[in-house]
């Protein structure tokens, strides 16, 4: 099979299990992990934040940084199509007791202008808005990279209305090797941010958030309370470890790919690529070609080819590091000869 479900697929490599096997580890929850530590500490400087905290995923993640920040009866503004929005379980609702006040993005970018109206007023009817969030790359416009201009904008006006921002960054690392701007410096325009180590750069588990040291303080607090709080953890914060370091440069190759397979997709017959293929996602409707998504992805799967579903018409493949450029181009291939 070549797996281009997601970039969670990826598998951990010889090295990272022998530094599973090796990690000197302790309880993290007294915070005596030797590993966590280390990991922390990288992402915090990596990120140019006070201080970072190791999750058990990004949605874990996410949703401390919504716990941390807002309280209940809070709204919160995020785009229309963002993962906090569209795929976590409506944790916001069930567990921060927040509502969301969605702005449809252009590219996953937020008008901010439109955010600015968007922020309520100090009104009895109204509810107070706690928290902006971001998401970068954004998933569901395709992987786009969203501007860093777009991003200080948002973040500008957050400072004159007091309002925290939050980046949802699970693959920040993707945006920053795709435009060459340092993570520091997209993460300089937020309070908090989440990015996944489990993706792209290959770890089996967890993700990382970071912010300041009072946020990270509070923020562990809800991680006990969500039982993300995890004991001789070094052992799956090593990977993690070894993802930040060697694993980062190398996303550029999932970026070719996945421009390679836009490309060649492109030119087929009835299949139409929908979106700016900036980083690892690749967005195809199928809809000319007569097929819907799952009619599709059935095809795919009897010829040993995985996608997903992201839309009626509309089918998602991510590049990773378990999938080469021969074997793009064998999907290139075969779907070729399934649209003839
Ligand atoms: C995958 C993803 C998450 C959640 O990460 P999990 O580790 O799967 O919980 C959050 N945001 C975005 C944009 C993602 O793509």
């Amino acid at each position: 099979m070549i797996d281009l479900r997601s970039d969670t697929v990826t598998k951990p490599t010889s090295e990272m299990r022998q530094a599973a096997y090796d990690a000197a580890v302790g309880d993290d929850v007294y915070n005596e992990d030797p590993t966590i530590l280390e990991l922390e500490a990288l992402a915090a400087d990596k990120l140019g934040k006070e201080a970072a905290m190791f999750v058990p995923s990004g949605t874990q993640g996410n949703q401390i940084a919504v716990l941390t920040h807002c309280v209940s009866g809070q709204e919160i503004i995020l785009e229309a199509e963002s993962h906090i929005y569209f795929y976590e379980g409506a944790a916001i609702a069930a567990f921060a007791g927040v509502q969301p006040r969605t702005i449809s993005g252009t590219r996953g970018e937020m008008d901010p202008l439109t955010v600015r109206a968007s922020i309520r007023e100090d009104d009895i009817h109204q509810p107070d808005t706690g928290l902006i969030c971001l998401e970068n790359t954004h998933n569901r416009s395709g992987g786009t990279a969203v501007s860093l201009e777009n991003m200080q904008e948002i973040f500008a006006l957050s400072r004159e209305e007091s309002i925290p921002v939050h980046l949802d960054g699970a693959r920040l690392f993707n945006a920053s090797i795709a435009t060459g701007i340092d993570v520091k410096e997209y993460a300089a325009y937020t309070d908090s941010v989440q990015f996944c180590l489990s993706k792209g750069l290959g770890a089996p588990v967890g993700s990382v958030i970071a912010g300041s040291a009072n946020f990270i303080k509070k923020g562990r607090k809800w991680r006990k309370r969500l039982g993300g709080g995890m004991r001789q953890a070094g052992i799956i914060a090593a990977p993690g470890l070894i993802a930040l370091r060697t694993m980062v440069d190398r996303l550029a190759e999932d970026h070719q790919n996945a421009k390679l397979l836009a490309s060649g997709l492109q030119e087929m017959a009835g299949l139409a690529v929908e979106n700016n293929v900036d980083t690892n996602i690749v967005l195809v409707n199928t809809n000319e070609a007569g097929y819907t998504a799952n009619q599709f992805i059935e095809m795919l799967k009897a010829e040993g080819v995985l996608a997903v579903p992201f839309g009626p018409t509309v089918v998602r493949f991510t590049t990773h590091f378990d999938v080469s450029t021969k074997q793009i181009e064998v999907v290139l291939g075969k779907i070729n000869r399934l649209v003839k």
